[in-house]
């Protein structure tokens, strides 16, 4: 450690982002907390990686959910997210967002990495965060999804891509819509600037949180226009069914 560092861990020592202990060695999140998450462990499903609760069979190695079972078709080929969306996790994904901690994008990068196996197996040639429209990223100064882009490129080795996908209309925020509401509020709100760049390439989109998955859907349907390969989604978190 430089002596600089050991000299701002004197004076501001790493807090836990959840429980707000320092923390000697500065993790994000310290051992207790990380023992309180409630990672998305398989088996889930093969598609879209909600998780399957108790599988008896053990015949089908890609198994899916009755939702993905219903519904045949399917823009994205996979779907995979590190951790459940609860009142733990929503503190960490809010900090992170709009409270300037973004020093837990490599540590929550780790984890979409490990997440994202199934993913990374299979082929990606680019990974693109969900872009935010320039109005909000002017007010909030970051796009979260592209720091853990940026840090998922690290890991993996991928070329990040944040200037391909746009979001060319600004939109209410999904949170205030309903239902259906939230995918007529994104309808060509994403716009692909540079076709040449996605044409042919399997595309990974990541995004922080999963909550109907509209938002992810809206843009695997701009990248597919566009000439796509295939589009996987992964997200740090997920709202559980
Ligand atoms: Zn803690
Ligand atoms: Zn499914």
């Amino acid at each position: 450690m430089t002596i600089w560092k050991s000299f701002i861990n004197f004076i501001l020592p790493p807090r836990c982002a959840l429980c707000g202990h320092i923390m000697k060695i500065d993790k994000g999140i310290c051992d207790s907390c990380i023992a309180n998450i409630e990672f998305l462990k398989p088996p889930v499903c093969y598609h879209c990686g909600h998780p399957l609760g108790e599988v008896t069979s053990q015949s089908n190695k890609h198994l899916l959910c009755g939702h993905c079972l219903k519904n045949k078709r399917h823009n994205f080929r996979f779907v995979r997210s590190a951790f459940a969306y609860d009142e733990l996790s929503k503190k960490m994904i809010l900090d992170f967002k709009f409270y300037d901690r973004t020093d837990l994008a490599n540590l929550l990068a780790k984890m979409l990495y490990i997440a994202g196996e199934d993913i990374f197996k299979s082929g990606v040639d680019m990974i693109i965060p969900v872009p935010l429209h320039y109005t909000r990223l002017i007010k909030r100064k970051y796009n979260q999804s592209s720091l853990l882009a940026k840090e998922l490129g690290k890991l993996s080795g991928i070329t990040v891509d944040n200037f391909s996908l746009r979001k060319i209309r600004r939109t209410k925020p999904q949170v205030e819509c309903n239902g259906s509401a939230r995918l007529k509020n994104l309808k060509g709100a994403f716009s692909v600037k540079y076709p040449d760049k996605i044409k042919g390439k399997r595309i990974l989109l990541i995004d922080d949180v999963l909550t109907t998955g509209s938002t992810l859907k809206e843009c695997c349907v701009t990248l597919k226009r566009a000439g796509a390969k295939s589009v996987d989604g992964l997200t740090v978190s997920r709202v559980l069914r």
